[in-house]
């Protein structure tokens, strides 16, 4: 789970990271009154959105009167922002930041993520921030200074230390880097996150270091012990069709293609995905349907999927263990009817009662294609998709 920008950086100064002084507004006269109430010369506006790069989409915009911070505010409300990490659909602005104007002398990258192959907490720095992480590690490898914990041991002052100095920062600079990344250590650790990111850390022209933006995703499966993170989710930014699945108890990720899928395993899902690709054609999802699914929870997981307007054709695909096929085919076929499916529907199943699952679907007189095998299956979605 993401959160925005102003809740981590609330978090991670909770923590001891500093951070510039800035309100949260939900109307441009809110902004403006934190401008007024700051005080200075100088502020920030920013857009509150789940997404990174949003100084190049136009969501970041200095101000230098209490007006412009009413006008930039006014300008953000209400607009979807196209960044290079929202998609083509962006993301809409519903709240804005406003922050205290900052001198820079140095933009510097920090981010804390979790690195699977060595199973530990990994702490990824850049003397040149600003730029986006994947650029600078694609255009200047070795520019990254990386740091693995030891979960055993916890961050030592003493790594804490020999990090800053491979960032090239100046003696006096050093402990406060140290602050700043035992905080973030602390942050992530406690609050089971699975990525900090502060991009820009700047040292300011006093040569303090500030975080100048921050970003902080959440383990899912964690929330259940953390309720005051939970608390900061915002659904406003979420892809509409996972967070109705979410709420329907189905494991569902969209996609970009047109072939909606259902299938049981998440396995069997990544597979038959595979298969689809490999056939010419595009899936619209990942849908895990889980095991022991009844004819109307398939019908709920249909629903889900054809609520994307994008899917053109349905590939259902099961190889029952724990499901029953009978139950998965009368499911389809009261998914046909319930929702007046037009489109075509290729269904593939194997495993247990298949016999009876697929005399249920003959016996519809529905026009459902049926595949034998998974790569049959893939196949006749495409080739359905193809005539669609
Ligand atoms: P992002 O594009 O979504 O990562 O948003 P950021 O918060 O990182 O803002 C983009 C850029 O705006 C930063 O890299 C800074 O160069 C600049 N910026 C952000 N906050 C301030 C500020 O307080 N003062 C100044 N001068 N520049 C800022
Ligand atoms: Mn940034």
């Amino acid at each position: 789970m993401d959160i925005h920008e102003y809740q981590a950086k609330e978090i991670l100064a909770r923590s001891g990271v500093p951070i510039p002084r800035g309100g949260l507004a939900y109307s441009p006269e809110q902004a403006a009154f934190h401008a007024r109430e700051m005080g200075g010369k100088v502020w920030v506006v920013k857009a509150q959105i789940h997404s990174g790069g949003r100084g190049k989409a136009g969501g970041v915009k200095i101000c230098r009167s209490e007006d412009e911070v009413r006008d930039a505010a006014a300008s953000l409300f209400g607009q979807t922002l196209v960044t290079a990490q929202t998609g083509p659909q962006g993301k809409c602005v519903y709240r804005v930041y406003v922050e205290e104007g900052t001198d820079i002398a140095q933009e510097m990258y920090l981010g804390l993520v979790l690195d699977r192959k060595s199973e530990r907490i990994m702490i990824v720095g850049a003397a040149e921030g600003g730029m986006s992480i994947e650029e600078l590690a694609a255009e200047k490898p070795d520019a990254l200074v990386r740091m693995v914990v030891d979960p055993a041991v916890g961050l030592a002052e003493y790594q804490s230390r020999e990090f800053a100095f491979a960032l090239g920062l100046a003696p006096g600079q050093v402990p406060k880097m140290v602050t700043v990344l035992r905080a973030c250590y602390r942050a992530y650790r406690d609050l089971d996150a699975t990525m900090v990111e502060i991009n820009p850390l700047v040292v300011t022209a006093s040569g303090d270091l500030m975080a100048l933006d921050a970003k902080m995703s959440f383990d899912t499966n964690a929330l259940f012990r953390r309720p005051a993170v939970a608390e900061l989710r915002d659904r406003s930014q979420e892809d509409p069709r996972e967070a109705a699945a979410q709420d329907a108890g189905l494991n569902y990720v969209g996609l970009d293609g047109d072939i909606g899928c259902m299938i049981n395993g998440a396995g069997l899902a990544m597979a038959t995905m595979d298969m689809i690709k490999q056939a010419g054609g595009e899936p619209a999802n990942f849908l895990d349907v889980g095991g022991g699914a009844s004819p109307e929870r398939v019908l709920r997981a249909f629903r889900t999927v054809l609520g994307d307007a994008r899917v053109r054709v349905m590939l259902v695909n099961i190889f029952a263990g724990i499901n029953r096929c009978d139950w998965i085919a009368e499911g389809v076929v009261q998914a046909y009817r319930t929702l007046g499916i037009t489109m075509p529907v290729v269904v593939r199943l194997s495993g247990t009662n298949v016999d009876e699952g697929r005399a249920i679907l003959a016996a519809s007189g529905l026009p459902i294609i049926t595949a034998d095998t998974l790569a049959d299956a893939a196949r006749e979605a495409v080739a359905a998709r193809a005539a669609a």
